[in-house]
Protein backbone atom coordinates (compact mmCIF):
# COMPACT_ATOMS: atom_id res chain seq x y z
CA UNK A 1 0.00 0.00 0.00
CA UNK A 2 1.15 3.36 -0.84
CA UNK A 3 2.35 5.15 2.12
CA UNK A 4 1.66 9.29 2.58
CA UNK A 5 4.21 10.81 4.04
CA UNK A 6 3.34 13.16 7.01
CA UNK A 7 2.92 16.56 6.58
CA UNK A 8 5.08 19.11 8.52
CA UNK A 9 2.90 21.04 11.30
CA UNK A 10 2.86 24.72 11.23
CA UNK A 11 2.01 27.00 14.25
CA UNK A 12 -1.61 29.13 12.70
CA UNK A 13 0.43 31.87 13.93
CA UNK A 14 3.29 31.57 11.81
CA UNK A 15 0.95 31.21 8.23
CA UNK A 16 -0.15 33.33 5.69
CA UNK A 17 -3.80 33.04 4.95
CA UNK A 18 -5.78 34.30 1.90
CA UNK A 19 -9.09 36.07 2.15
CA UNK A 20 -10.10 36.26 -1.76
CA UNK A 21 -13.70 37.93 -2.96
CA UNK A 22 -15.09 40.70 -5.02
CA UNK A 23 -15.79 42.77 -2.13
CA UNK A 24 -17.74 45.00 -4.50
CA UNK A 25 -17.81 46.25 -1.77
CA UNK A 26 -16.58 45.62 1.41
CA UNK A 27 -19.46 44.42 4.10
CA UNK A 28 -19.31 44.38 7.51
CA UNK A 29 -20.19 40.43 6.53
CA UNK A 30 -16.21 40.76 4.89
CA UNK A 31 -14.67 42.49 8.10
CA UNK A 32 -15.95 40.18 10.57
CA UNK A 33 -14.44 37.49 8.87
CA UNK A 34 -11.33 39.32 8.19
CA UNK A 35 -11.06 40.57 12.02
CA UNK A 36 -11.63 36.92 13.05
CA UNK A 37 -9.05 35.99 10.75
CA UNK A 38 -5.98 38.14 12.04
CA UNK A 39 -7.13 36.53 15.86
CA UNK A 40 -5.87 33.15 14.38
CA UNK A 41 -3.08 33.68 11.69
CA UNK A 42 -0.11 35.56 11.66
CA UNK A 43 -1.47 37.41 8.30
CA UNK A 44 -4.30 37.65 6.28
CA UNK A 45 -3.59 38.41 2.71
CA UNK A 46 -7.83 40.10 1.06
CA UNK A 47 -7.38 39.07 -2.38
CA UNK A 48 -9.33 41.27 -4.34
CA UNK A 49 -10.44 39.57 -7.42
CA UNK A 50 -10.30 41.65 -11.20
CA UNK A 51 -12.94 39.97 -12.97
CA UNK A 52 -13.37 42.10 -16.13
CA UNK A 53 -16.52 40.22 -17.20
CA UNK A 54 -18.42 40.66 -13.80
CA UNK A 55 -20.09 44.53 -13.81
CA UNK A 56 -18.37 46.05 -10.66
CA UNK A 57 -19.73 49.54 -9.54
CA UNK A 58 -16.65 50.08 -8.07
CA UNK A 59 -13.28 49.33 -10.31
CA UNK A 60 -10.53 47.31 -9.17
CA UNK A 61 -8.32 50.33 -7.62
CA UNK A 62 -11.58 51.67 -5.48
CA UNK A 63 -12.41 48.16 -4.24
CA UNK A 64 -8.56 47.72 -2.81
CA UNK A 65 -8.36 51.34 -1.46
CA UNK A 66 -11.49 51.16 0.69
CA UNK A 67 -10.25 47.69 2.17
CA UNK A 68 -6.74 49.02 2.48
CA UNK A 69 -8.61 51.99 4.59
CA UNK A 70 -10.46 49.77 6.53
CA UNK A 71 -7.93 47.10 7.84
CA UNK A 72 -5.13 49.79 8.27
CA UNK A 73 -5.81 49.13 12.20
CA UNK A 74 -4.11 46.06 11.88
CA UNK A 75 -0.69 47.89 10.98
CA UNK A 76 1.00 45.30 7.58
CA UNK A 77 -0.56 42.29 9.27
CA UNK A 78 -3.95 42.70 6.43
CA UNK A 79 -2.55 43.80 3.05
CA UNK A 80 -5.00 43.84 0.39
CA UNK A 81 -3.49 42.87 -3.43
CA UNK A 82 -5.78 42.81 -6.54
CA UNK A 83 -5.58 39.75 -8.71
CA UNK A 84 -6.61 37.97 -11.43
CA UNK A 85 -6.15 34.08 -13.19
CA UNK A 86 -6.18 30.72 -10.92
CA UNK A 87 -7.22 31.20 -7.19
CA UNK A 88 -4.29 28.80 -6.36
CA UNK A 89 -2.06 30.71 -8.24
CA UNK A 90 -2.52 33.48 -6.49
CA UNK A 91 -2.29 31.52 -3.01
CA UNK A 92 0.99 30.50 -3.80
CA UNK A 93 2.42 33.83 -5.38
CA UNK A 94 2.63 35.16 -1.78
CA UNK A 95 3.46 32.22 0.03
CA UNK A 96 0.62 30.77 1.63
CA UNK A 97 -1.57 27.41 1.67
CA UNK A 98 -4.83 28.38 3.26
CA UNK A 99 -7.72 30.10 1.74
CA UNK A 100 -10.62 31.85 3.91
CA UNK A 101 -14.32 31.83 2.74
CA UNK A 102 -17.22 33.02 4.72
CA UNK A 103 -20.26 31.04 4.88
CA UNK A 104 -23.52 32.97 5.12
CA UNK A 105 -26.07 29.78 4.60
CA UNK A 106 -26.62 26.81 3.77
CA UNK A 107 -27.13 28.04 0.49
CA UNK A 108 -23.89 28.89 0.15
CA UNK A 109 -22.02 25.55 1.27
CA UNK A 110 -23.01 23.84 -2.78
CA UNK A 111 -21.04 26.62 -4.23
CA UNK A 112 -18.67 27.06 -1.88
CA UNK A 113 -17.57 23.24 -1.16
CA UNK A 114 -17.20 22.61 -5.23
CA UNK A 115 -14.65 25.80 -5.09
CA UNK A 116 -12.74 24.24 -2.03
CA UNK A 117 -12.63 20.95 -4.30
CA UNK A 118 -11.86 21.86 -7.65
CA UNK A 119 -8.83 24.42 -6.14
CA UNK A 120 -7.74 21.21 -4.09
CA UNK A 121 -7.72 19.02 -7.35
CA UNK A 122 -5.74 21.89 -8.87
CA UNK A 123 -3.38 22.06 -6.26
CA UNK A 124 -3.95 19.43 -3.08
CA UNK A 125 -2.01 21.99 -0.52
CA UNK A 126 -4.13 24.41 -0.60
CA UNK A 127 -6.65 24.17 2.61
CA UNK A 128 -10.13 25.67 2.46
CA UNK A 129 -10.98 26.75 5.75
CA UNK A 130 -14.53 28.30 6.34
CA UNK A 131 -15.84 30.69 8.86
CA UNK A 132 -19.39 30.58 9.45
CA UNK A 133 -21.03 34.33 9.42
CA UNK A 134 -22.62 36.54 12.29
CA UNK A 135 -25.76 35.77 12.61
CA UNK A 136 -26.42 39.77 12.34
CA UNK A 137 -24.18 39.68 9.17
CA UNK A 138 -26.16 37.06 7.44
CA UNK A 139 -28.29 38.62 5.29
CA UNK A 140 -25.77 41.12 3.91
CA UNK A 141 -24.20 40.66 0.40
CA UNK A 142 -22.38 43.69 -1.97
CA UNK A 143 -25.59 43.13 -4.35
CA UNK A 144 -28.17 43.92 -1.55
CA UNK A 145 -25.86 46.60 -0.36
CA UNK A 146 -25.49 47.95 -3.91
CA UNK A 147 -29.32 47.35 -5.15
CA UNK A 148 -30.16 49.23 -1.71
CA UNK A 149 -27.73 51.85 -1.57
CA UNK A 150 -28.04 53.38 -5.24
CA UNK A 151 -31.63 53.22 -4.45
CA UNK A 152 -31.04 56.38 -1.70
CA UNK A 153 -31.54 53.24 1.09
CA UNK A 154 -29.42 53.49 4.51
CA UNK A 155 -27.00 50.69 4.42
CA UNK A 156 -25.14 52.02 7.69
CA UNK A 157 -25.69 49.17 9.42
CA UNK A 158 -24.68 47.06 6.68
CA UNK A 159 -20.61 48.46 5.41
CA UNK A 160 -18.66 50.16 7.27
CA UNK A 161 -18.58 54.62 7.46
CA UNK A 162 -15.53 54.68 4.53
CA UNK A 163 -17.81 51.98 2.42
CA UNK A 164 -20.64 54.56 3.31
CA UNK A 165 -19.65 57.27 2.11
CA UNK A 166 -17.80 55.89 -1.05
CA UNK A 167 -21.87 54.50 -1.66
CA UNK A 168 -23.16 57.49 -0.95
CA UNK A 169 -20.96 59.16 -3.89
CA UNK A 170 -21.94 56.70 -6.02
CA UNK A 171 -25.54 57.47 -5.85
CA UNK A 172 -25.18 61.61 -6.04
CA UNK A 173 -23.70 60.74 -9.12
CA UNK A 174 -26.06 58.51 -10.68
CA UNK A 175 -28.76 61.12 -9.73
CA UNK A 176 -26.73 63.98 -11.27
CA UNK A 177 -26.44 61.61 -14.66
CA UNK A 178 -30.62 60.82 -14.55
CA UNK A 179 -31.12 64.98 -13.95
CA UNK A 180 -29.25 65.43 -17.04
CA UNK A 181 -30.92 62.65 -18.80
CA UNK A 182 -34.60 64.19 -17.90
CA UNK A 183 -32.98 67.59 -19.44
P1 LIG B 1 -17.24 36.17 -4.24
O1 LIG B 1 -17.71 36.80 -5.52
O2 LIG B 1 -15.90 35.49 -4.37
O3 LIG B 1 -18.25 35.32 -3.51
P2 LIG B 1 -17.68 38.17 -2.25
O4 LIG B 1 -17.00 39.49 -2.17
O5 LIG B 1 -19.15 38.17 -2.47
O6 LIG B 1 -16.89 37.41 -3.36
O7 LIG B 1 -17.39 37.32 -0.94
C1 LIG B 1 -16.09 37.03 -0.50
C2 LIG B 1 -16.16 36.05 0.64
O8 LIG B 1 -16.84 36.66 1.74
C3 LIG B 1 -16.93 34.77 0.34
O9 LIG B 1 -16.31 33.71 1.04
C4 LIG B 1 -18.30 35.02 0.92
O10 LIG B 1 -18.96 33.82 1.27
C5 LIG B 1 -17.91 35.83 2.15
N1 LIG B 1 -19.02 36.67 2.57
C6 LIG B 1 -19.78 37.48 1.82
N2 LIG B 1 -20.71 38.10 2.55
C7 LIG B 1 -20.55 37.65 3.83
C8 LIG B 1 -21.24 37.89 5.08
N3 LIG B 1 -22.29 38.70 5.15
N4 LIG B 1 -20.76 37.27 6.19
C9 LIG B 1 -19.71 36.41 6.11
N5 LIG B 1 -19.04 36.13 4.97
C10 LIG B 1 -19.46 36.74 3.85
Amino acid sequence: MAKTSPRRSTSPASVVAVFPGSFDPLTNGHVDIIDRSVTIFGRVVVGVLNNPSKNALFSDQERVDLIKRQVSRYKGRVSVVSFSGLLVDFVKSVNSRVVIRGLRAISDFDYEAQMALINRKLSPDVETFFLAAREENSYISSTVVKQVALLGGDVSDMVPPVVERALKEKWRAKQSVSRRGVR
